[in-house]
């Protein structure tokens, strides 16, 4: 087993902390107590569990009755958008976006075989969304409006706040996928136009399989879960106790860190980008450089596959990512890539290389050595080399034999 290589693909997931794993692991060995039970034994374990709600609503600036705790991001997603509709039976419309995560397009693409219309907002080629064709899509009969805070493919982050403003005057219930963002954003729910907002544990250094979901108090909520009085009776259900006070650990220690970490990650990722941009010819910076996650970069290399390039990468022990690992391996473009209108020759050949708090200047000026030489030899084979209709016409092909 592998386990000293570079590691930039913490948009996929994130090494658990240290600190993490030593606050959790007492929970796996001696205090194995239900938190609900009422002697001392299990009550002390409700207890801790008190504290890691604490811990995690602070760094939404949440109230710790607001936390639902799940398995994981997607549940959070699926939860919060079935119970949206639950609460309103009446309004059968969903907003949400192109550029979703699988979690809430895929429900949202079921819930069209349910009754239910949904409007996919276009991103423009930039990824950003146009606001008019967002108030223009909202109805009286908008149940919900899903909407992720930014993107885990390119890091583009969106005005969630202006969104929010625009959703509220039609009385619709607005959910934020803030899976990249808890952590690498400050956020503010007391301050926040955001109904229900999504989280995960492994995506800021905790463990897979928790996530939560807020819920702002007043949100009327159905359970998706449905058993027990645990989580005030919104997720039936023993609480994973050991996961529970891991991520309130790691978002005391996200929290702790914000700062400081993202500053030195956005240095890092710009010296990665103006780098690679600046040693290798045709490339290009794909998302809003404006607005983006301090921690991501997406970069099309042209003429050339990203499986390919990661493949040579993965040689050297370096950990990217082509940003879509549900369709790694085909030559089925990414989706958000795809929406972003991004033409054939970039479309294929983009990495994401995505950056955490462990991330050093080496590891960085590691991947600066060894891209160009990648990129150049992958094009010396490339029979389409820096021609965009003969490229696109090979694509086809491939496509076509398929
Ligand atoms: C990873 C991710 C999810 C899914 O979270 P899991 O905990 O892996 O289920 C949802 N949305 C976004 C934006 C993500 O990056």
């Amino acid at each position: 087993m592998q386990n000293n290589c570079i590691y930039l693909d913490n948009n996929a997931t994130t090494k658990v902390d240290p600190e993490v794993i030593e606050v959790m692991l007492p929970y796996l060995t001696d205090y194995y107590g239900n938190p609900s039970s009422m002697h001392t034994f299990g009550g002390q374990v409700g207890k801790a569990v008190r504290t890691a709600r604490e811990q995690l609503a602070a760094i939404l600036g949440a109230d710790e009755s607001e936390i639902v705790y799940t398995s994981c991001g997607t549940e959070g997603d699926n939860a919060a958008i079935r119970a949206a509709l639950l609460a309103q039976p009446e309004k059968r419309h969903i907003v949400t976006t192109q550029v979703e995560h699988p979690a809430v397009l895929n429900v949202c693409k079921q819930l069209e075989t349910q009754g239910y219309s949904v409007t996919y907002l276009s991103v423009n080629n930039q990824g950003q969304l146009d606001l008019d064709e967002l108030e223009a899509s909202l109805t009286g009969n908008t149940a919900l409006v899903t909407i992720m805070y930014a993107n885990n493919e390119t890091g583009t982050i969106f005005p969630i706040e202006q969104i929010g403003l625009r959703v509220k005057e039609y009385g619709a219930i607005f959910h934020v996928d803030a899976v990249q963002a808890v952590g690498k954003i400050p956020l503010n729910m007391k301050t926040s136009t955001i109904d229900m907002l999504t989280l995960s544990g492994h995506k800021l250094h905790g463990p897979k399989g928790i996530g939560a979901l807020y819920i702002r108090r007043g949100v009327r909520f159905r359970p998706f879960i449905i058993g027990g009085h645990q989580e005030r009776g919104r997720r039936a259900g023993t609480e994973n106790v050991p996961a529970i006070i891991a991520l309130g650990k790691a978002a005391e220690l996200e929290l702790l860190h914000l700062e400081e970490a993202t500053a030195r990650e956005r240095k890092l990722r710009d010296r990665l980008e103006q780098t690679l941009l600046a040693t290798i010819p045709d490339c290009v910076v794909n998302g809003d450089v404006t607005q983006r996650l301090p921690n991501t970069t997406n970069i099309g290399f042209k003429y050339i596959e990203g499986e390919a390039i990661l493949l040579l990468l993965n040689k050297y022990g370096i950990c990217a990512s082509s940003g879509s690992a549900c369709t790694s391996g085909s030559l089925e473009p990414s989706h958000v890539l795809r929406a972003m209108g991004l033409p054939y020759t970039t479309l294929h050949g983009s990495i994401r290389f995505s950056l955490c708090r462990y991330t050093t200047v080496a590891e960085i000026d590691q991947v600066i050595e060894v891209m160009p030489g990648i990129v150049e030899r992958l094009r010396a084979l490339s029979p389409f080399k820096n021609d965009d209709s003969s490229w696109l016409q090979g694509q086809e092909q491939a496509l076509a034999h398929r």
